[in-house]
């Protein structure tokens, strides 16, 4: 059976979904997306996405043409059609068919497009033995020029930071602000271990504020370890003793090397290890 995508209230085979190519979405990465996973038919953190996704929406001054549980209800149909259990959810919202100028307010007609498939995480050797990290030259988009709690259609700032970090054999880059402070890797965040303290990020750095960042630090503070939101450098990453990434797709998986450099002993931490598998279990035993 062909995959049935959503577009603004009908379902569309795969092939026969399309959108205009004036929508500004196409032409200006005028619009903004959510990226969400469902465990055993269960959406995770819906509620926090829709708010996500809302706040992005008003940032650029986008409506959107439905009401947050008209779209979860629409997510849940999607997935439902296309008999996804455990899978990930890519919703995007265009500015939708304008002219060819910059002007949105020649754009009618937003498009809210959900599409659904099955998952692919890193592979498993990566959660068992831990990623690589290249720190790139790519800065972060500077938060007072495009935020980067903005979840928008424009990645291109990720995408060049992702080239390098390929071009340099790793899988995942990790982007410094303006000031060369840490913010986060081109679709994770990023979390330290140092003296039994978890530490990352905060949202005044230039990052986009996970859904699964906060899913790990209600975590770590249930379990009594103390998280500190700080401004980070390079050379906290380099003394660290853990690091980890998370994100909807990735979950929580471990770091094991940054520019070359082993982090702590070169192997994924306790602490890490510990929330990944918390994480795990939160994710597969959640209600909604
Ligand atoms: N940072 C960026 C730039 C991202 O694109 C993502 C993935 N959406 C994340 C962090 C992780 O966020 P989340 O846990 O909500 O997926």
């Amino acid at each position: 059976m062909a995959l049935k995508v959503f577009i603004s209230g009908k379902f569309y085979d795969k092939d026969d979904a399309k959108i205009s190519v004036f929508d500004h979405g196409l032409l200006y990465g005028d619009g903004v997306f959510e990226g969400i996973r469902s465990y055993a038919g269960k959406v995770f953190r819906m509620q926090q996405h829709m708010d996500r996704l809302w706040d992005s929406a008003k940032a650029i001054r986008l409506t959107i043409p439905m009401s947050k549980d008209e779209m979860a209800a629409a997510i849940e149909e999607t997935l439902r059609v296309n008999g996804i259990e455990d899978g990930y959810i890519r919703v995007v919202v265009t500015r939708g068919a304008g002219t060819l100028g910059l002007d949105p307010n020649h754009c009618s007609d937003p498009r809210v497009i959900i599409i659904t498939d099955h998952i692919s995480l890193y592979p498993k050797e990566l959660y068992d033995q831990g990623l690589e990290l290249i720190t790139v030259s790519t800065i972060r988009n500077h938060p007072a020029a495009l935020s980067p709690r903005i979840k928008s259609l424009n990645y291109l700032n990720n995408i060049l930071a992702k080239i390098e970090g390929f071009q340099a054999g790793c899988s995942e880059a990790l982007m410094l602000n303006q000031q060369g402070e840490v913010t986060e890797c081109t679709g994770d965040n990023i979390f330290l271990v140092r003296k039994g303290e978890l530490l990352t990020p905060p949202k005044e750095a230039g990052i986009l504020e996970g859904i699964t960042r906060d899913a790990v630090i209600e975590l770590a503070c249930e379990s009594g370890i103390s998280v500190r939101e700080i401004p980070l450098t390079k050379h906290d990453v380099y003394i660290a003793d853990e690091c980890f990434l998370t994100g909807t797709a990735a979950e929580v998986v471990p770091v094991v090397k940054v520019d070359s450099r082993p982090i702590g002993d070169g192997t994924p931490g306790p602490i890490t290890r510990d929330l990944m598998a918390k994480f795990h279990r939160l994710a597969r035993n959640h209600r909604a």
